[in-house]
């Protein structure tokens, strides 16, 4: 009997997910809402629209996007073809002509026989059919409270403020001490302490650095919800001495109370990446980069994830999914995109891959494909369903793979180290899935 799988959102991640199914031999019910509904930052009628930069980041292998792409080619990413086909000179970078990409991979689509386009609203998740839910960041509000009632009241965040993360091992420890405030609990938080001098300088540099613009609709929801860190500073030099960066009930291991102190706090359970406490930042990525390297600590720190507050629908994946984006609760339901708290144009695109490949292999009784923490994708995959109580968006970055067999010290030979064992990973789990 021929299987039909229903996608909920021709973006990015649905667009993909419906290619892979299609190319699989499974029927495709493709629900777009526009032309009929926008969103706010939706303005054309073709599907896989790209709503801000028109770049898909870096392609070459020493950076975490650029490895990314390379595994999504091993796995046949619709997109990343689309993609390349429309680019635009863009030096190392894949850039593309928005518009071209988005007519022409709405013509493939089209042209794909078993691919059928509905436009119109979904308001109703009918959990009995096969369903992958892509309805990204900005998700109709009749299906986000939808969504929220089949996940509870916790299950769903509307917008994203999320704080910067460094690598561990970019930390300089000999800056740093560890004990927990009033001595209660672990010591697990690295205290990054600053004497009066570098303080006031760090107060005054935050406040004079450039923002990223927000766009009108997301201006009073994010700032009712969170407040940016360089906003708190204007408000008085000692504002932060009294809020996030407080020092009280912290002795430093000469036994005294520093002027003020950063807090970093574990990002995941390896220890690899930490979380800069309260950094709730619109600051650009340079500037963030520029200003929180004032911090004695953090002065070599590798940002592998900057701060960003905007609007972003994302479901609490690791109370609620798989590694393969299928729900704990309903297997037939898939999740893919922004909404399961990746983070970027091409590891949206990921998500769908992996949802609409797993589908498949799912309806055709075949084994679900395991990606590992070797790759990017399996790192991705895992970091969104794996416990964690401060669950938020993550980008493709070298600091969420397994640690190298064997230390490298250079730090562009220790990245294209990654970036070959993940392609040749990639290489073995797609052989090992075309073979069953
Ligand atoms: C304003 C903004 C700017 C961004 N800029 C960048 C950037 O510059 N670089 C970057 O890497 N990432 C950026 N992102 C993040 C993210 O990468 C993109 O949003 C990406 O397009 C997400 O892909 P997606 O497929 O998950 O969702 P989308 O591409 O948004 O696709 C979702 C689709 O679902 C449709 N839809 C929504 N609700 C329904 C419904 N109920 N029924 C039917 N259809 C529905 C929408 O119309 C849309 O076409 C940005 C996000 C936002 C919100």
């Amino acid at each position: 009997m021929t299987k039909t799988v229903k996608i909920i959102g021709g973006g990015l991640a649905g667009c993909e997910a419906s290619y892979q199914l299609a190319k699989r031999n499974i029927n495709v019910e493709l629900y777009e809402m526009k032309p009929r509904k926008f969103s706010d930052a939706h303005h054309s009628e073709n599907l896989a629209e790209v709503v801000c930069s028109n770049s898909f980041k870096s392609t070459l292998l020493s950076t975490a996007s650029g490895t990314l792409k390379e595994e999504m080619k091993i796995m046949d990413s619709f997109i990343l073809k689309v993609a390349s086909d429309c680019s635009v000179p863009a030096g190392s970078a894949l850039a593309v002509d928005r518009d071209k990409f988005s007519s022409e991979v709405t013509r493939r689509l089209e042209n794909m026989k078993n691919v059928k386009i509905i436009r119109g609203e979904v308001k109703s998740i009918d959990l009995s059919e096969p369903t992958i839910i892509a309805t990204g960041p900005l998700t109709s509000d009749t299906l986000a409270e939808e969504i929220q009632k089949l996940l509870g009241e916790e299950g769903l965040h509307f917008y994203d403020a999320s704080s910067p993360i460094v690598d561990a091992s970019s930390i300089d420890y000999s800056k740093t001490f560890s004990t927990s405030r009033y001595q209660k609990g672990d010591s697990d938080y690295i205290n990054c302490p600053m004497d009066k001098v570098t303080y006031y300088k760090f107060v005054d540099e935050l406040t004079k650095a450039t923002r990223v613009e927000l766009h009108n609709f997301e201006k009073s929801e994010i700032f009712e919800g969170c407040m940016p860190i360089e906003v708190m500073a204007q408000r008085g030099v000692d504002t932060l001495r009294f809020g996030p960066l407080r020092p009280v009930g912290l002795v430093d291991n000469e036994g005294k109370r520093p002027f003020a102190v950063v807090q970093l706090r574990r990002e995941n359970a390896g220890g690899d990446m930490f979380n800069l406490v309260g950094f709730q930042t619109n600051l650009t990525f340079g500037e963030q980069k520029r200003v929180f390297s004032l911090i004695p600590a953090l002065e070599n720190a590798e940002f592998v994830r900057y701060g960003v507050m905007h609007r972003n629908t994302f479901i609490n994946s690791p109370n609620h999914l798989n590694s393969d984006f299928s729900m704990k609760k309903y297997p037939l339901i898939f999740f893919a995109g922004q909404i399961t708290g990746v983070e970027g144009y091409m590891e949206s695109t990921m998500s769908g891959l992996v949802a609409g490949i797993n589908m498949a292999n799912k309806l055709m009784e075949k084994q679900k494909i395991e990606f590992n923490n070797l790759t990017i994708t399996g790192a991705l995959c895992n970091y969104i369903c794996a416990k964690n109580q401060n669950f938020q968006p993550m980008n493709a970055n070298f600091g969420i793979l397994a640690p190298l067999e064997r230390d490298i010290k250079g730090k562009t030979e220790k990245k294209e180290a990654y970036a070959k064992r993940a392609i040749e990973e990639m290489k073995k789990i797609m052989e090992r899935d075309n073979e069953h």
